[in-house]
């Protein structure tokens, strides 16, 4: 062993979807929008100019947390954006978890999570989902250093009710409570509706899923003004411009098309639904995802054999490795034309394994 390495901060880091480069694949493996951004990113993009990239960007990114706070209907202060939601959550890992006491999270959730507490140090203690993989409120009434859960969960894709969230945050109002909520735009009722009564509660978003926006990176976080003050000192205290001048500009544009939104989320929980029915019917059981992928296995074919089968066809999926997940793939929901060839794929081999 060379004597550097005795100093090294060794971490097992997250392991992102692929990204495979060709025509004719059907990517239906990292949760990704299927339709393009609002009409008014590509129109701003186009009228971006060189000159805009020499100059440092807003460092307060006030446009982009301005039109947010007006869009979510609470105060500039009260909102933090960063370079996707991934930044956000790190940041306010470093910010919020540092009691010396084990965070808390679901054992099947969102990977990122163990690996940000093992990057910076955080103890962290796992509360397992139930039997049918629902979040169990009961698990996080004992003494923690904050909690932090998704709303729906991935990969599930299961909901928790305001009720349930809120009897979460109620017992742990000594600690810091994070809601992150990727996918509560698919058909959820979001916290910010208990802002006011929780001074603990941070909301985490991302313009990844519902914004079609993944390649901008934005994402944020809403909560008390004294909650943001500290995540913006942290950034601060790290790298003043994390938001890049076309973020910040094309982010505001897809926010102020609210009805684009609206529409692109209606497709796509349409699409949900018809994909569930065309599943069921095709011997798989998943739980009742309300997000924008299903989490699906079958009575019969192996999840693991079939995830490779369907790569070779050029239909990508995610496959876990993982105790309880192996039977499972994540399926993204993707245009109703993607969706078809993955039906004509699953019926032949299905067909053919009979
Ligand atoms: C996709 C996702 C994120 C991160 O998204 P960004 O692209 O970094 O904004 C965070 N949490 C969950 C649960 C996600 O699925």
């Amino acid at each position: 062993m060379k004597p550097w390495e005795a100093n090294i901060r060794r971490v097992v880091p997250y392991v992102p979807g692929e990204q495979p480069k060709g025509s004719g694949i059907v990517k239906l493996n990292t949760n990704e929008n299927p339709y393009p951004p609002a009409p008014g990113v590509r129109r701003t993009l186009k009228e971006l100019s060189i000159e805009d990239l020499r100059k440092y960007p807003d460092p307060t990114a006030g446009a982009l947390t301005g039109c947010l706070a007006d869009y979510y209907q609470v105060r500039p202060d009260q909102v933090f954006v960063g370079v996707g939601s991934d930044d956000v959550l790190a940041m306010a890992f470093l910010a919020f978890f540092n009691s010396g006491k084990p965070i808390i999270f679901p054992d099947i959730s969102y990977s990122f999570y163990k690996v940000w507490a093992e990057l910076f140090g955080i103890p962290y203690e796992t509360a397992p989902l139930d039997e049918e993989f629902l979040i169990r409120p009961e698990d996080y009434y004992r003494e923690n250093g904050g909690v932090i859960f998704p709303n729906p969960n991935a990969p599930t894709g299961l909901l928790m009710s305001l009720e349930q969230v809120e009897d979460v945050i109620s017992h742990n109002q000594d600690v810091i409570v994070i809601v992150d909520e990727a996918y509560i735009d698919f058909g959820g009722r979001s916290a910010l509706e208990l802002l006011e009564r929780y001074e603990n509660l941070l909301i985490v978003q991302t313009f990844s899923k519902a914004r079609s926006m993944a390649g901008m990176r934005i994402g944020f976080a809403i909560g008390g003004r004294e909650l943001i003050k500290l995540l913006q000192d942290v950034k601060y205290s790290f790298n003043s411009y994390t938001m890049n001048l076309p973020s910040l500009v094309l982010g505001t544009e897809a926010v102020r098309d609210e009805k684009y939104f609206r529409d692109t989320i209606n497709r796509i929980v349409d699409t949900r639904e018809r994909t569930k029915r065309r599943l069921q019917g095709l011997g798989f059981s998943f739980p009742d995802s309300m997000s924008n992928f299903i989490f699906a296995a079958h009575e019969k074919a192996s999840a693991s054999e079939l995830f490779e089968a369907l790569k070779k066809e050029g239909i990508y999926v995610r496959y876990f490795r993982q105790p309880r997940l192996e039977n499972y793939l994540r399926i993204t929901i993707g245009t109703d034309e993607e969706m078809e060839k993955l039906f004509a794929f699953l019926e032949s081999y299905l067909g053919n394994m009979a």
